[in-house]
């Protein structure tokens, strides 16, 4: 009886998949609030900011982003988290 070994380690069921972060790789240093179109790839379809583990960013840029996001909704250039109740 052949034994089937695992190869991956018990880990495909998380699907851990290594991503970089977008502004590192295209050396952007400031986020610029007024960039809604790249700030919208951060959030979700209820304008809520897609945290690090899921958006690849790295803490630097997320905290840059989330900034950002913030700024850009002060300036009503996106809305606020849209709440369910
Ligand atoms: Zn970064």
């Amino acid at each position: 009886m052949a034994r089937i070994k695992s190869r991956d380690g018990g880990r495909s069921r998380f699907f851990v998949r290594k991503r970089f972060c977008y502004f590192c790789v295209n050396h952007v240093d400031e986020i610029d609030y007024k960039d809604v179109s790249t700030l919208k790839h951060y959030l979700t379809e209820r304008f809520k900011i897609i945290p690090r583990r899921n958006s690849g960013n790295c803490a630097k840029h997320q905290r840059k982003l989330s900034t950002a996001i913030k700024r850009a909704r002060n300036m009503a250039l996106l809305p606020f988290t849209i709440h369910s109740h």
